[in-house]
Protein backbone atom coordinates (compact mmCIF):
# COMPACT_ATOMS: atom_id res chain seq x y z
CA UNK A 1 0.00 0.00 0.00
CA UNK A 2 2.77 2.46 -1.05
CA UNK A 3 3.09 4.87 -3.94
CA UNK A 4 0.30 6.96 -3.51
CA UNK A 5 0.53 10.62 -1.71
CA UNK A 6 -0.16 10.33 1.58
CA UNK A 7 -0.74 13.32 4.09
CA UNK A 8 -0.76 16.19 1.31
CA UNK A 9 -2.52 19.40 1.73
CA UNK A 10 -5.78 20.78 1.00
CA UNK A 11 -5.44 22.53 -2.35
CA UNK A 12 -3.32 19.45 -3.48
CA UNK A 13 -5.41 17.13 -3.28
CA UNK A 14 -8.21 18.85 -4.91
CA UNK A 15 -6.29 19.35 -7.68
CA UNK A 16 -5.60 15.57 -8.06
CA UNK A 17 -9.45 14.61 -7.29
CA UNK A 18 -9.95 17.26 -10.29
CA UNK A 19 -7.90 16.44 -12.98
CA UNK A 20 -8.50 13.28 -12.76
CA UNK A 21 -12.16 13.13 -12.09
CA UNK A 22 -11.62 15.40 -15.61
CA UNK A 23 -9.87 12.95 -17.27
CA UNK A 24 -13.33 10.75 -17.01
CA UNK A 25 -15.66 13.29 -17.88
CA UNK A 26 -18.84 11.46 -18.76
CA UNK A 27 -20.34 11.68 -21.92
CA UNK A 28 -22.91 14.40 -23.32
CA UNK A 29 -26.25 13.98 -23.88
CA UNK A 30 -29.50 15.94 -25.36
CA UNK A 31 -31.97 16.47 -22.91
CA UNK A 32 -35.10 18.66 -23.39
CA UNK A 33 -35.24 22.20 -22.25
CA UNK A 34 -37.74 20.89 -20.09
CA UNK A 35 -35.55 18.42 -18.36
CA UNK A 36 -32.25 20.86 -18.20
CA UNK A 37 -32.58 23.11 -15.04
CA UNK A 38 -29.72 22.27 -12.78
CA UNK A 39 -27.89 20.29 -15.51
CA UNK A 40 -24.03 21.32 -16.75
CA UNK A 41 -24.00 22.72 -20.31
CA UNK A 42 -21.72 20.37 -22.69
CA UNK A 43 -22.62 23.05 -25.38
CA UNK A 44 -22.17 27.04 -26.10
CA UNK A 45 -25.93 27.95 -26.87
CA UNK A 46 -26.21 31.00 -29.51
CA UNK A 47 -29.55 33.36 -29.49
CA UNK A 48 -31.33 31.74 -32.96
CA UNK A 49 -33.57 34.85 -32.32
CA UNK A 50 -33.23 38.05 -30.76
CA UNK A 51 -34.88 38.99 -27.31
CA UNK A 52 -37.71 40.43 -27.51
CA UNK A 53 -38.19 39.10 -31.29
CA UNK A 54 -40.14 42.30 -31.93
CA UNK A 55 -40.79 45.72 -31.00
CA UNK A 56 -43.36 45.54 -28.17
CA UNK A 57 -45.44 47.12 -25.60
CA UNK A 58 -44.55 47.86 -22.15
CA UNK A 59 -47.37 48.97 -20.72
CA UNK A 60 -51.34 48.71 -21.22
CA UNK A 61 -52.20 51.57 -22.89
CA UNK A 62 -52.17 53.19 -26.60
CA UNK A 63 -49.78 52.71 -29.16
CA UNK A 64 -49.29 55.82 -31.91
CA UNK A 65 -46.53 57.38 -34.00
CA UNK A 66 -44.88 59.92 -31.73
CA UNK A 67 -44.84 62.92 -34.55
CA UNK A 68 -49.04 62.73 -34.35
CA UNK A 69 -47.90 64.25 -30.98
CA UNK A 70 -48.56 68.17 -30.46
CA UNK A 71 -45.62 69.58 -27.70
CA UNK A 72 -47.55 71.37 -25.21
CA UNK A 73 -51.05 70.76 -24.65
CA UNK A 74 -52.62 66.81 -24.76
CA UNK A 75 -53.31 65.58 -27.90
CA UNK A 76 -56.80 63.43 -28.74
CA UNK A 77 -55.61 60.64 -31.12
CA UNK A 78 -58.72 58.74 -32.73
CA UNK A 79 -59.20 55.45 -31.84
CA UNK A 80 -58.45 52.50 -35.13
CA UNK A 81 -58.40 49.84 -32.99
CA UNK A 82 -56.94 47.31 -30.99
CA UNK A 83 -53.38 45.03 -30.77
CA UNK A 84 -53.52 42.71 -27.26
CA UNK A 85 -50.56 40.27 -27.13
CA UNK A 86 -50.34 37.53 -29.37
CA UNK A 87 -50.63 37.27 -33.23
CA UNK A 88 -49.93 40.85 -35.12
CA UNK A 89 -53.45 42.53 -36.40
CA UNK A 90 -53.43 43.86 -40.03
CA UNK A 91 -53.69 47.21 -38.87
CA UNK A 92 -52.53 50.30 -40.51
CA UNK A 93 -51.94 53.56 -38.04
CA UNK A 94 -52.14 56.67 -39.48
CA UNK A 95 -51.41 60.38 -38.28
CA UNK A 96 -53.52 61.87 -35.21
CA UNK A 97 -54.41 57.85 -34.73
CA UNK A 98 -53.59 55.17 -31.93
CA UNK A 99 -54.53 51.91 -30.97
CA UNK A 100 -55.31 50.23 -27.56
CA UNK A 101 -52.47 48.12 -26.72
CA UNK A 102 -51.67 45.65 -23.94
CA UNK A 103 -48.21 44.88 -22.57
CA UNK A 104 -45.88 42.47 -24.89
CA UNK A 105 -48.33 42.89 -27.82
CA UNK A 106 -46.09 43.67 -30.79
CA UNK A 107 -46.27 47.33 -32.51
CA UNK A 108 -48.88 47.70 -34.96
CA UNK A 109 -47.75 49.66 -38.51
CA UNK A 110 -47.57 53.18 -37.95
CA UNK A 111 -46.94 53.34 -34.42
CA UNK A 112 -43.24 54.16 -32.08
CA UNK A 113 -44.59 55.21 -28.99
CA UNK A 114 -46.62 54.20 -26.08
CA UNK A 115 -48.91 56.50 -23.57
CA UNK A 116 -49.29 54.22 -20.42
CA UNK A 117 -53.51 53.78 -20.18
CA UNK A 118 -53.51 55.19 -16.59
CA UNK A 119 -52.27 58.46 -17.80
CA UNK A 120 -54.71 58.85 -20.27
CA UNK A 121 -58.55 59.80 -21.26
CA UNK A 122 -61.03 57.71 -23.31
CA UNK A 123 -64.20 60.14 -24.71
CA UNK A 124 -65.84 58.56 -27.18
CA UNK A 125 -63.97 57.27 -30.06
CA UNK A 126 -60.84 59.50 -29.39
CA UNK A 127 -57.86 59.18 -26.46
CA UNK A 128 -56.29 62.20 -24.96
CA UNK A 129 -52.80 61.69 -24.64
CA UNK A 130 -50.48 64.02 -22.54
CA UNK A 131 -47.88 66.24 -23.25
CA UNK A 132 -44.06 65.76 -22.94
CA UNK A 133 -44.09 61.67 -24.06
CA UNK A 134 -40.74 60.44 -25.27
CA UNK A 135 -40.41 59.54 -28.65
CA UNK A 136 -40.35 55.74 -28.04
CA UNK A 137 -41.84 55.46 -24.55
CA UNK A 138 -42.75 52.36 -23.02
CA UNK A 139 -41.27 50.78 -26.46
CA UNK A 140 -39.10 47.24 -25.78
CA UNK A 141 -37.21 47.22 -28.79
CA UNK A 142 -36.57 44.22 -30.65
CA UNK A 143 -33.38 42.55 -29.83
CA UNK A 144 -32.12 45.20 -26.80
CA UNK A 145 -32.07 41.87 -24.47
CA UNK A 146 -30.08 39.64 -26.73
CA UNK A 147 -29.41 39.84 -30.24
CA UNK A 148 -29.47 37.28 -32.49
CA UNK A 149 -26.74 35.26 -33.39
CA UNK A 150 -24.77 35.83 -30.23
CA UNK A 151 -22.99 33.35 -27.87
CA UNK A 152 -25.19 33.62 -24.41
CA UNK A 153 -24.52 30.63 -22.64
CA UNK A 154 -21.35 28.51 -22.35
CA UNK A 155 -20.46 25.26 -22.10
CA UNK A 156 -19.23 24.26 -18.43
CA UNK A 157 -21.82 26.66 -16.95
CA UNK A 158 -24.96 25.26 -14.97
CA UNK A 159 -28.45 25.26 -16.21
CA UNK A 160 -29.78 27.52 -13.22
CA UNK A 161 -33.63 28.11 -13.71
CA UNK A 162 -32.88 31.07 -15.14
CA UNK A 163 -30.56 29.68 -17.73
CA UNK A 164 -32.77 27.25 -19.02
CA UNK A 165 -35.41 29.73 -19.16
CA UNK A 166 -32.92 32.27 -21.51
CA UNK A 167 -32.49 29.00 -23.46
CA UNK A 168 -36.86 28.23 -23.42
CA UNK A 169 -37.48 32.55 -24.71
CA UNK A 170 -34.46 31.91 -27.50
CA UNK A 171 -37.22 29.12 -28.53
CA UNK A 172 -34.22 25.93 -28.10
CA UNK A 173 -35.87 23.39 -27.57
CA UNK A 174 -33.07 20.69 -26.69
CA UNK A 175 -29.68 21.21 -25.53
CA UNK A 176 -25.87 19.37 -24.77
CA UNK A 177 -25.53 18.31 -21.27
CA UNK A 178 -23.13 16.22 -19.45
CA UNK A 179 -24.45 12.96 -18.09
CA UNK A 180 -25.22 13.37 -14.56
CA UNK A 181 -23.01 10.99 -12.74
CA UNK A 182 -23.97 7.95 -10.72
CA UNK A 183 -23.32 7.08 -7.49
CA UNK A 184 -23.39 4.13 -4.77
CA UNK A 185 -23.36 5.49 -1.27
CA UNK A 186 -21.98 3.38 1.22
CA UNK A 187 -22.32 3.49 5.29
CA UNK A 188 -19.49 1.34 7.34
CA UNK A 189 -19.76 0.40 10.81
CA UNK A 190 -20.90 -2.95 12.91
CA UNK A 191 -22.28 -0.12 15.02
CA UNK A 192 -24.81 0.92 12.78
CA UNK A 193 -28.80 1.00 13.18
CA UNK A 194 -30.82 2.62 11.17
CA UNK A 195 -33.59 5.20 12.91
CA UNK A 196 -37.01 3.18 13.59
CA UNK A 197 -35.24 0.33 15.28
CA UNK A 198 -33.97 -0.21 18.51
CA UNK A 199 -30.43 0.43 20.16
CA UNK A 200 -28.71 -2.33 21.58
CA UNK A 201 -25.66 -1.16 23.87
CA UNK A 202 -22.85 0.11 21.87
CA UNK A 203 -24.78 0.68 18.89
CA UNK A 204 -25.57 4.25 17.44
CA UNK A 205 -27.61 5.30 15.01
CA UNK A 206 -26.64 6.08 10.94
CA UNK A 207 -26.83 9.70 10.30
CA UNK A 208 -24.52 9.61 8.16
CA UNK A 209 -26.67 8.30 4.86
CA UNK A 210 -29.14 10.47 5.26
CA UNK A 211 -26.39 13.33 5.31
CA UNK A 212 -24.47 11.80 1.99
CA UNK A 213 -27.73 11.44 -0.09
CA UNK A 214 -29.15 14.71 1.15
CA UNK A 215 -25.90 16.12 -0.39
CA UNK A 216 -25.88 14.72 -3.04
CA UNK A 217 -29.55 14.54 -3.67
CA UNK A 218 -28.92 18.77 -3.42
CA UNK A 219 -26.82 18.47 -6.14
CA UNK A 220 -29.22 17.34 -8.53
CA UNK A 221 -28.53 13.73 -8.71
CA UNK A 222 -30.68 10.33 -7.81
CA UNK A 223 -27.67 8.70 -5.41
CA UNK A 224 -28.71 4.49 -4.56
CA UNK A 225 -28.00 3.65 -1.17
CA UNK A 226 -26.45 -0.04 -0.14
CA UNK A 227 -27.12 -1.25 2.88
CA UNK A 228 -24.44 -0.58 5.51
CA UNK A 229 -21.24 -2.78 5.27
CA UNK A 230 -19.89 -4.45 8.39
CA UNK A 231 -16.61 -4.12 9.42
CA UNK A 232 -15.93 -7.68 7.15
CA UNK A 233 -13.49 -7.06 4.54
CA UNK A 234 -14.14 -9.79 2.62
CA UNK A 235 -18.10 -8.51 2.59
CA UNK A 236 -17.16 -5.05 2.00
CA UNK A 237 -14.81 -6.05 -0.95
CA UNK A 238 -17.51 -7.81 -2.13
CA UNK A 239 -20.16 -5.65 -2.51
CA UNK A 240 -17.95 -2.42 -3.61
CA UNK A 241 -16.59 -4.10 -6.52
CA UNK A 242 -20.11 -5.31 -7.16
CA UNK A 243 -20.91 -0.97 -7.08
CA UNK A 244 -17.94 -0.08 -8.61
CA UNK A 245 -18.54 -2.17 -11.96
CA UNK A 246 -22.05 -0.43 -12.39
CA UNK A 247 -21.70 2.64 -11.02
CA UNK A 248 -19.39 6.20 -11.97
CA UNK A 249 -18.83 6.93 -8.78
CA UNK A 250 -18.65 4.97 -4.90
CA UNK A 251 -18.96 7.09 -2.06
CA UNK A 252 -18.31 5.02 1.38
CA UNK A 253 -17.64 6.74 4.98
CA UNK A 254 -16.13 5.62 7.70
CA UNK A 255 -13.19 2.53 7.79
CA UNK A 256 -10.68 5.07 6.38
CA UNK A 257 -8.65 5.61 9.75
CA UNK A 258 -6.26 3.13 11.19
CA UNK A 259 -8.23 1.33 13.36
CA UNK A 260 -8.21 -2.45 13.49
CA UNK A 261 -11.38 -2.29 11.05
CA UNK A 262 -10.47 0.10 8.61
CA UNK A 263 -10.46 -1.96 5.76
CA UNK A 264 -11.07 0.32 3.57
CA UNK A 265 -7.58 2.05 2.16
CA UNK A 266 -6.46 -2.28 2.12
CA UNK A 267 -9.32 -3.03 0.05
CA UNK A 268 -9.07 -0.21 -2.51
CA UNK A 269 -5.04 -0.54 -2.87
CA UNK A 270 -6.34 -4.44 -3.82
CA UNK A 271 -9.33 -4.35 -5.79
CA UNK A 272 -8.46 -0.54 -7.48
CA UNK A 273 -5.88 2.12 -7.39
CA UNK A 274 -5.20 4.66 -4.41
CA UNK A 275 -4.45 7.88 -5.85
CA UNK A 276 -4.08 9.90 -2.29
CA UNK A 277 -4.72 8.60 1.59
CA UNK A 278 -4.79 11.78 4.22
CA UNK A 279 -5.31 15.47 3.77
CA UNK A 280 -3.59 17.43 5.72
CA UNK A 281 -7.49 19.14 6.78
CA UNK A 282 -9.81 19.22 9.74
CA UNK A 283 -11.85 17.49 10.01
CA UNK A 284 -11.75 14.61 7.42
CA UNK A 285 -7.83 13.76 7.65
CA UNK A 286 -8.09 10.09 6.65
CA UNK A 287 -9.87 10.96 3.63
CA UNK A 288 -9.13 8.49 0.69
CA UNK A 289 -9.41 8.59 -2.95
CA UNK A 290 -8.80 6.59 -5.53
CA UNK A 291 -10.83 3.82 -8.26
CA UNK A 292 -12.31 0.92 -8.40
CA UNK A 293 -13.16 -0.55 -11.79
CA UNK A 294 -15.28 2.06 -13.59
CA UNK A 295 -16.08 3.62 -10.39
CA UNK A 296 -13.91 6.99 -8.97
CA UNK A 297 -13.70 5.94 -5.38
CA UNK A 298 -14.25 8.25 -2.36
CA UNK A 299 -13.55 7.34 1.46
CA UNK A 300 -15.39 9.85 3.47
CA UNK A 301 -13.85 9.81 7.28
CA UNK A 302 -16.64 8.28 9.67
CA UNK A 303 -17.57 11.38 11.44
CA UNK A 304 -20.24 13.02 10.51
CA UNK A 305 -18.87 16.82 10.31
CA UNK A 306 -15.64 14.65 8.65
CA UNK A 307 -18.48 13.43 5.80
CA UNK A 308 -20.39 17.34 5.66
CA UNK A 309 -16.67 19.19 5.08
CA UNK A 310 -15.22 16.35 2.54
CA UNK A 311 -17.62 16.06 0.30
CA UNK A 312 -18.88 20.05 0.13
CA UNK A 313 -15.22 20.32 -0.43
CA UNK A 314 -13.57 17.40 -2.31
CA UNK A 315 -16.55 15.26 -2.99
CA UNK A 316 -18.07 18.55 -5.15
CA UNK A 317 -14.68 18.85 -6.74
CA UNK A 318 -15.05 15.31 -8.13
CA UNK A 319 -18.77 15.75 -9.49
CA UNK A 320 -17.70 19.16 -10.44
CA UNK A 321 -14.98 17.19 -12.68
CA UNK A 322 -17.02 14.33 -14.34
CA UNK A 323 -19.16 16.88 -15.35
CA UNK A 324 -16.88 19.43 -16.50
CA UNK A 325 -18.40 22.00 -14.35
CA UNK A 326 -16.11 25.09 -15.28
CA UNK A 327 -17.90 27.67 -12.37
CA UNK A 328 -16.69 27.58 -9.21
CA UNK A 329 -18.89 26.98 -6.06
CA UNK A 330 -19.42 30.49 -4.58
CA UNK A 331 -17.07 31.56 -1.79
CA UNK A 332 -16.93 34.61 0.24
CA UNK A 333 -15.20 37.21 2.11
CA UNK A 334 -16.63 37.67 5.94
CA UNK A 335 -15.67 39.16 9.40
CA UNK A 336 -15.27 37.16 12.04
CA UNK A 337 -17.21 38.36 14.62
CA UNK A 338 -15.48 36.13 17.93
CA UNK A 339 -11.86 35.24 18.00
CA UNK A 340 -10.51 31.89 17.22
CA UNK A 341 -7.43 30.32 18.54
CA UNK A 342 -6.64 27.58 15.67
CA UNK A 343 -3.99 25.26 17.61
CA UNK A 344 -2.85 22.83 15.15
CA UNK A 345 -1.24 22.55 11.60
CA UNK A 346 -3.86 21.72 9.36
CA UNK A 347 -6.14 23.79 7.23
CA UNK A 348 -9.27 23.73 9.19
CA UNK A 349 -12.92 23.99 7.60
CA UNK A 350 -14.75 25.06 10.87
CA UNK A 351 -18.66 25.30 11.15
CA UNK A 352 -20.00 28.55 12.01
CA UNK A 353 -23.06 31.12 11.64
CA UNK A 354 -22.92 33.50 8.13
CA UNK A 355 -25.07 36.68 8.09
CA UNK A 356 -25.03 40.18 7.50
CA UNK A 357 -23.61 42.90 9.92
CA UNK A 358 -26.04 45.84 10.24
CA UNK A 359 -23.42 47.96 7.80
CA UNK A 360 -23.83 45.39 5.03
CA UNK A 361 -20.45 43.46 5.74
CA UNK A 362 -20.65 39.46 5.91
CA UNK A 363 -20.16 38.50 9.14
CA UNK A 364 -19.62 35.33 10.58
CA UNK A 365 -19.78 33.52 14.35
CA UNK A 366 -17.37 30.52 14.77
CA UNK A 367 -19.57 27.59 16.66
CA UNK A 368 -17.53 26.79 19.59
CA UNK A 369 -18.12 22.83 19.00
CA UNK A 370 -16.15 21.99 16.88
CA UNK A 371 -15.25 18.43 16.97
CA UNK A 372 -15.52 16.43 14.47
CA UNK A 373 -18.96 14.15 16.08
CA UNK A 374 -20.90 17.34 16.74
CA UNK A 375 -23.31 17.28 14.03
CA UNK A 376 -25.58 19.41 16.58
CA UNK A 377 -23.02 22.10 15.57
CA UNK A 378 -23.07 21.43 12.03
CA UNK A 379 -26.84 21.31 12.23
CA UNK A 380 -26.81 24.91 13.33
CA UNK A 381 -24.42 26.16 10.78
CA UNK A 382 -24.64 27.63 7.27
CA UNK A 383 -21.13 27.98 6.48
CA UNK A 384 -17.48 26.42 6.54
CA UNK A 385 -15.20 28.96 8.05
CA UNK A 386 -11.65 27.96 5.47
CA UNK A 387 -8.59 28.82 8.00
CA UNK A 388 -5.35 28.24 6.50
CA UNK A 389 -2.21 25.79 6.98
CA UNK A 390 -0.55 26.89 10.42
CA UNK A 391 -1.48 27.57 13.94
CA UNK A 392 -3.15 31.12 14.24
CA UNK A 393 -4.96 33.79 16.29
CA UNK A 394 -7.63 34.91 14.73
CA UNK A 395 -9.48 38.44 16.41
CA UNK A 396 -12.92 39.91 16.11
CA UNK A 397 -12.85 41.67 12.81
CA UNK A 398 -10.35 39.67 11.48
CA UNK A 399 -11.41 38.51 7.20
CA UNK A 400 -11.82 34.93 6.63
CA UNK A 401 -12.88 33.01 3.63
CA UNK A 402 -16.42 31.44 3.86
CA UNK A 403 -18.37 28.39 2.13
CA UNK A 404 -21.91 28.13 2.32
CA UNK A 405 -23.11 24.46 3.42
P1 LIG B 1 -14.60 5.14 11.61
O1 LIG B 1 -13.74 5.98 10.72
O2 LIG B 1 -15.29 4.07 10.87
O3 LIG B 1 -13.83 4.65 12.77
O4 LIG B 1 -15.72 6.10 12.17
C1 LIG B 1 -15.38 7.25 12.91
C2 LIG B 1 -16.53 7.63 13.81
O5 LIG B 1 -17.65 7.95 12.99
C3 LIG B 1 -16.98 6.55 14.73
O6 LIG B 1 -17.34 7.14 15.95
C4 LIG B 1 -18.19 5.96 14.05
O7 LIG B 1 -19.09 5.35 14.93
C5 LIG B 1 -18.78 7.19 13.39
N1 LIG B 1 -19.56 6.82 12.21
C6 LIG B 1 -19.14 6.09 11.18
N2 LIG B 1 -20.10 5.92 10.27
C7 LIG B 1 -21.19 6.57 10.77
C8 LIG B 1 -22.51 6.75 10.28
N3 LIG B 1 -22.90 6.23 9.12
N4 LIG B 1 -23.36 7.49 11.02
C9 LIG B 1 -22.95 8.01 12.20
N5 LIG B 1 -21.72 7.88 12.69
C10 LIG B 1 -20.84 7.15 12.01
MG1 LIG C 1 -16.04 2.30 11.40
Amino acid sequence: MTGYPTRIDFATAAEIVREIAGNRMLKAERVPVTRASGRVLAEDIVSPIALPPFDNSRMDGFAFAHASLSTEVPTALRLAGAQFAGLLQDLHVAAGECVRITTGAPLPRGTDTVAIKEDCIEEGGSVRVPAGIAPGADVRRCGEDVHAGVRVLEEGQVLTPARASLAAALGVASMAVTQRPTVAVFTTGDELVEPGLPLAPGQIYNSNRELLMGLLRAEGLEPTAWPTLPDDPERMAAMLTDAAAAFDVVITCGGVSAGEKDHLPGLLATHGRIHFWKVRMKPGMPVLFGDMDRALFLGLPGNPVSVLATFLTLGRELLDGLQRRRESRPQWKAVLTAPWRKTHARLEFLRGGLGSAADGRLQVTPNAADASHHLRAAADSNALIVLPEGAHDYRAGDVVDVIGC
